[in-house]
């Protein structure tokens, strides 16, 4: 694989365990996982430290419990007890918790914090690689590298997925983000504009010191200047993709395996990704483990845990996207009301983040005519 066959020959090699290409959320956690296990792996990342990432960084409850042990809790972020939902910029609904249900984190200093302690190679790029019997060779524009594993944490553009022929991203959706300065009487809610993107959302939440406004839809909606209608405060508008989940399992082959956004590991519903990004990398960190043991390279173990975990929550994810996005004018009176926002924040306070399984099963239960309705409408689109 890869594409030089010199690359070898050219430069005494550093050898580790396990190559991770890419520094984010999956990676950084990733390199955590091993570590916790005994396992050495380098990070190769092309960006500086506090590298920026465009991002609104909202995280739910369940970050606390996901993290390797190795990562210290104590890092700087807002909690949110209030979910506030706006429609064309009215507000429909607003529920406030006794606790908080999410927080909101400065990417650029969470994913420092999470790459601390780490043996992280700032500034160097990923060119290619080279798959052999019992080794892989990594290339980087600055060294050459041989480990039993190469990860693609490298995100949506991830190299190691194109040149290892794995995930194409085929649900892409636009987003953009502007930052605003925090003024002191800005709320600590998490408020959601709906209405003004046809199969998409906006968001405005404060973080310690900025207020993320954002929006985002299906590549073929996107409208660039839907977070000026939430907040017309100028600030630039910086535009980046999000590659969501498709249902595809071309995510590791021979020696080779994705984690992350670079195997699309972006929830379906709400284009959130580092939660189950840090859940990808804890699964594959096992799966690695018994590989390294058995000295084997299997990965169908981790295609497995991901089916039985994120992926099958994403089934569920998609459906209710699937009924939610493109009819919300019709359905908006039914759904955006505070008894069935309250079940649905309520399940990500009780599992630790949105499940969208378990507010299928509550759906199910629920003696609520509305609630039954919608239930009927979920179950038809998720088998459809
Ligand atoms: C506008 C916007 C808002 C979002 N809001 C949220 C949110 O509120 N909550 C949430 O959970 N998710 C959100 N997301 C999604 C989230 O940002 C991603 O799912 C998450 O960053 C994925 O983490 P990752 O580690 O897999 O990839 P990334 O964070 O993209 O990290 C990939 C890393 O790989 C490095 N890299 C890439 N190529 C190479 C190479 N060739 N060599 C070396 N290094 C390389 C990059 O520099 C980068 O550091 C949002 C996304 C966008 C665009």
């Amino acid at each position: 694989m890869g594409s030089n066959p010199t690359l070898s020959a050219r430069k005494p090699m550093e050898k580790h365990d396990v190559i991770i290409i890419g520094g984010g959320p999956s990676g950084a956690t990733l390199s955590h996982f091993l570590k916790d296990m005994g396992i050495d792996s380098v990070v190769i990342e092309k960006g500086d430290h506090f590298r920026e990432k465009v991002c609104a960084g909202g995280l739910p409850l369940g970050i606390f419990d996901i993290l390797p042990q190795s990562v210290s809790r104590d890092f700087e972020y807002v909690p949110y007890r209030t979910f506030r939902v706006l429609h064309k910029g009215i507000v429909e609904e607003s529920v406030t918790f006794d606790r908080p249900f999410a927080f909101g984190v400065m990417r650029k200093n969470f994913d420092e914090h999470l790459r601390n302690n780490l043996d992280v190679r700032y500034g160097e790029e990923f060119v290619s690689f080279e798959e052999h019997a019992n080794e892989v060779i990594v290339k980087t524009n600055k060294n050459v590298y041989s480990g039993a594993f190469l990860v693609g944490a490298d995100g949506i553009g991830s190299k190691v997925a194109l040149l290892a022929n794995l995930n194409k991203k085929t649900k892409i959706i636009i987003a953009e983000e502007k930052e605003l300065r925090k003024e002191n009487n800005s709320d600590d809610a998490l408020n959601v504009y709906l209405g003004y993107n046809f199969l998409g959302y906006g968001w405005k939440f404060t973080k310690k010191d900025f207020i993320s406004v954002g929006a985002g839809a299906m590549k073929k909606f996107y409208k660039k200047g839907v977070s000026n209608l939430i907040d017309p405060t100028y600030a630039d508008i910086k535009i980046y993709p999000i590659s969501l989940w498709d249902g595809d399992y071309n995510i590791a082959k021979g020696r080779v395996a994705l984690v992350g956004e670079a195997a699309s590991i972006v929830d379906p519903f709400n284009a959130a990704g580092i939660y189950h990004s840090i859940l990808s990398s804890k699964l594959l960190s096992e799966v690695i483990l018994d590989n390294l043991k058995k000295r084997s390279k299997d990965f169908s173990q981790y295609l497995n845990l991901l089916e039985s975990t994120i992926f099958e929550e994403f089934r569920y994810g998609s459906a209710l996207s699937n009924a939610f996005y493109p009819f919300l004018p019709i359905i908006k009176r039914v759904i955006l009301n505070k008894r069935i926002l309250e079940f649905i924040i309520r399940t990500q306070e009780d599992i630790g983040y949105l499940s969208y399984k378990e507010v299928f099963k509550r759906f199910e239960k629920s003696k609520r005519l509305e609630i039954k309705l919608i239930y009927a409408i979920l179950k038809i689109l998720k088998f459809m």
